[in-house]
């Protein structure tokens, strides 16, 4: 059976208890597998689809899970890009692709279903959107409710659209998303919903299969792993699925953990450069890719150990580089992904272009959500279609321009 350790003072709490940091010292918390006693046949793993329910034995949930089959997204080479960049195994890990359009998916259906084993019967988050999005919808198939707490004015239309349309009850607060963070988790506490933040620690469960499924999909485990860096809940949880996978014996060394924050909003990266021991929080993040728009991230100590202990590194990408590369994404590679996605690309051009990325590297990016998101970052970042008369001359005449 798996527990709840403190990733601080490993003080220990049962599976079933609802609890969110350390009550002893206030930090994080993560599950753990008893893993000498699990025994996993890995052929039936691979007898089973390509999704996060594949791997479940090393998630918490015991009973049916309220699902929207999510995962098996598809891990495509990028053959232009790469080679624009001098990198023949780059590869991007659509995570777009998932039900609501972003791998907040993956943490939600575990999420959701430990809130109901828990016995809590209605839910909650904070969000820059796609969480909010991915919890309406996982509230509405699982039948129990969901408030959301958005930062007024900074969430693409998209993500609201969907928290709004699955039927949350969305609230605006005029504020930043750290300090809608901080309402959520006092809410929580204090009226007994459920939070799913990535501060929770079973949704980090369902995200850490990002990591599995690319294992399968290239049949080895890669030597680079790069995200793009809001809280830093999705770093953390891949890079403790590989650690388990490793445990188990499945894989043999675990891939550089590679962080992407936007300048504007870059507390973990500058971490990592000037070598704190904690992060120091940005009071107003800036970034046109408002999912990754956060000025003090939940998971940064879980985030600065996965990057430590790899040999990883984390770095920063402008908003013109981030949008340039969702456009490259899109027109050399029909991939289409919202701003914060194109972040884990853009940084490898970065990286690349610093030489500190090696020729040979086999480099997994996870592009996180999906193209129509943020279709108003992406209408201002192209010409409005041509309006012409319905005759065939006009067509001609517009097209020859
Ligand atoms: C949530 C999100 C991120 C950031 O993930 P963290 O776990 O908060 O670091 C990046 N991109 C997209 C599209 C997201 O929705
Ligand atoms: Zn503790």
């Amino acid at each position: 059976m798996h527990r709840l350790v403190c990733v601080h003072c490993a003080a220990e709490y049962p599976a079933d208890q609802v609890i969110y940091t350390c009550s002893r010292c206030g930090h994080l918390l993560a599950v753990e597998y008893p893993l000498d006693e699990v025994s996993i046949d890995r052929s039936l793993w691979h007898r089973r689809p390509l999704s996060v329910w594949r791997y479940r034995e090393l998630l918490p949930v015991s009973g049916q899970p309220v699902t929207l089959q999510e995962g098996g997204t598809p891990l495509y080479r990028l053959e232009r890009i790469g080679a624009d960049l001098g990198l023949p195994h780059l590869y991007a890990k659509h995570e777009g692709m998932n039900p609501s359009g972003s791998f907040k998916d993956r943490g939600m259906t575990v999420g959701v279903s430990m809130a109901l084993e828990l016995g809590m019967t209605s839910v909650a988050c904070a969000s820059t959107g796609n969480t909010s999005a991915s919890l309406a919808q996982y509230a509405a198939r699982a039948g129990i409710p969901a408030v959301v707490l958005l930062p007024a004015g900074k969430v693409a239309l998209g993500k609201v659209a969907q928290a709004l349309m699955h039927g949350a009850r969305v609230i605006s607060i005029r504020g930043n998303f750290d300090r809608a963070l901080e309402m959520v988790h006092e809410l929580c506490l204090s009226k007994g919903l459920y939070l799913l933040n990535s501060v929770n620690p079973f949704r980090l469960e369902g995200q850490k299969t990002i990591g599995f499924e690319a294992v399968d999909q290239l049949e080895g485990v890669p030597d680079r792993f790069v995200l793009p860096v809001g809280n830093a809940g999705n770093i953390s949880a891949v890079h403790k699925g590989l650690n388990e996978l490793l445990a188990l014996g499945f894989i043999d060394r675990l891939p550089m953990m590679t962080g992407v924050q936007a300048e504007g909003s870059a507390p973990v990266a500058r971490a990592i450069a000037e070598g704190l021991p904690e992060v120091v929080p940005e009071l107003r993040p800036e970034t046109v890719a408002t999912a990754i728009r956060i000025g003090a991230p939940v998971n940064a100590e879980k985030a600065l150990t996965a990057i430590r202990q790899t040999g990883g590194t984390a770095t920063t990408v402008t908003d013109a580089e981030i949008l340039a590369m969702q456009r490259d994404l899109a027109r050399k590679e029909g991939i289409g992904v919202e701003p914060a996605s194109a972040a884990s690309v853009a940084g490898i051009r970065r990286l690349s272009e610093e030489g500190a990325i090696d020729r040979d590297e086999r480099i997994v990016c996870v592009v996180t959500g999906h193209l129509l998101k943020d279709p108003e970052t992406v209408i201002g970042q192209c010409e409005p279609p041509i309006e012409i008369d319905a005759a065939i001359s006009s067509l001609l005449s517009a097209l020859s321009s």
